[in-house]
């Protein structure tokens, strides 16, 4: 769609008059870095982030930067509202910017959130007629540099305040003089999605640059050449009444939850929602109904790819959580709406899960027991046989047998063999003596007799 709007545009630019900057030959541009002076209130100060890091000093050091980008190129005149630390009302910088005879005036600033929850770069302009035209344009100008360089776009956007007019003083002063003002907001550096790329006084200063290529862009500028007419790249077109902020929360948000995993103890989700008058921007998931969740349970809220109505990914949750999930989803203009929380039960699963391993375990045990006693069974088996074996073996030996079933002969075995044969022999020796007495017990008689006398 974006990339349809800009050749647009371009067309649309080219069939209205050519609108000629008051300046024929160069372009002024007001610098105006946010914020300067010595008070404590945020009107001074702007958003004060860690270490006590004060924006408007950051402010200073980007419109510097900017400026001395601004200066290496052809047909522009640059002059900033403060390069001091000083205090400006919001009058005295577009009172100074119209002294000037600025084309433009842009209000540099760096942003923070309440809850340090958002991140993103964005840029106000004026809702009304030409204030809008060349803002809104000029805008997509240094956006595009922006988001080229990677940081996340937030939106060229208008606000209306409760009397119907530009919300922003400098913007509403602007008009009032029929000199557009823009503010452009970096990024969130209290978030750090947007401090990794914007924290170090480098960024600041890189940003400034980008801010002037953004700038020489819409003007057509260049730093070679020097162009006889300086001319708007392009308008957008001039809103009816005027620009419509989105005033809208999201619609029809819903939370699916599409899988537990109890290991990782992560929930796979699916979000749906829309916003017919605005861009989605941030969704997030919380733990709880959406009445008692803090804001800062939100953190690291993710982007709404532009252009989808669903989003889905895993959310982690305590372990064993058992409890209510609920999604919110905000729009560019930080206008959020919650789903109906849904229902998580990751103990139940853990204790299924638990149940099926004890059963298992319990299976595998007995399988184990049974095995062992299976064994136990086959050895007493095989000891009554090699019993019965050794006995034959003995019986063999008489026999003249060799014994053990394969032929070898133990020392014990053959002990007992020997000890079994001597007895044999010594049995067979005493009744061979027997028979060989009792055979010749009559000479033997004689014999004695003979030798007595008798
Ligand atoms: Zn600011």
């Amino acid at each position: 769609m974006k990339r349809l709007v800009f050749p647009l545009i371009f067309i649309l630019c080219c069939l209205v008059s050519a609108h000629r900057v008051q300046a024929s030959d160069k372009v002024v541009i007001v610098i105006d870095p946010g914020h300067g002076g010595t008070g404590d209130d945020d009107t001074e100060n702007g958003a004060v982030y860690k270490n006590g890091l004060a924006e408007k000093d950051i402010d200073l050091i980007t419109s510097m930067a900017m400026k001395q980008e601004l200066l290496e190129y052809n047909n522009v005149e640059v002059y900033l509202t403060r390069d001091d630390d000083i205090k400006l009302s919001l009058a005295d910088r577009v009172n100074y910017a119209s002294l000037m005879g600025a084309d433009v005036m842009i209000s540099c600033h760096y942003n923070a959130s309440a809850d340090h929850l958002f991140y993103g770069s964005e840029i106000f302009t004026s809702a009304f007629g030409t204030c809008y035209m060349t803002g809104n344009a000029l805008g997509q100008c240094i956006m595009k540099r922006w988001t080229d360089y990677g940081l996340v776009e937030k939106g060229v956007k208008v606000r209306i305040g409760k009397n119907g007019d530009d919300y922003y003083g400098v913007i509403r002063r602007g008009r009032e003089i029929g000199l557009p003002v823009i503010i452009i907001e970096h990024g969130y550096l209290d978030n750090h999605f947007d401090f990794v790329r914007l924290g170090t006084e480098a960024d600041w200063e890189t940003m400034g640059r980008l801010d002037a290529a953004g700038i020489a862009d819409y003007y057509g500028l260049s730093k070679d050449s020097v162009l006889e007419n300086v001319l708007p790249s392009f308008y957008a077109v001039e809103p009816e009444g005027h620009a419509e902020p989105d005033v809208t929360e999201p619609e029809d948000v819903t939370l699916k939850i599409t899988d537990l995993d109890i290991e990782t103890s992560e929930i796979s989700y699916e979000i749906k929602a829309t916003d017919p008058d605005g861009r989605l921007m941030y969704y997030g998931l919380a733990l709880g109904e959406p009445v008692e969740i803090p804001p800062g349970d939100y953190a690291d809220l993710m982007l709404w790819e532009p252009g989808k109505n669903v989003m889905t990914g895993t959310f982690t949750v305590p372990t064993g959580y058992k409890g209510k999930v609920t999604a919110r989803v905000y729009n560019i203009y930080e206008l959020y709406s919650d789903s109906l929380s849904v229902d998580v039960d990751m103990q139940e699963l853990i204790d299924e899960r638990d149940r099926l391993l004890e059963k298992e375990a319990a299976k595998e045990a007995e399988e184990a027991r049974k095995k062992a006693e299976a064994e136990a069974e086959k050895k007493r088996i095989a000891s009554e046989k090699a019993k019965e074996r050794e006995q034959v073996g003995d019986f063999s030996i008489l026999l003249g047998g060799r014994g053990g079933k394969d032929g070898k002969v133990s020392e014990t075995k053959k002990r007992k063999r020997v000890t079994a044969l001597v007895t044999v022999f010594i049995i067979l020796s005493v009744v061979l003596l027997c028979v060989v007495i009792y055979a010749l017990r009559k000479r033997i008689i004689r014999y004695i007799r003979d030798r007595e006398g008798f």
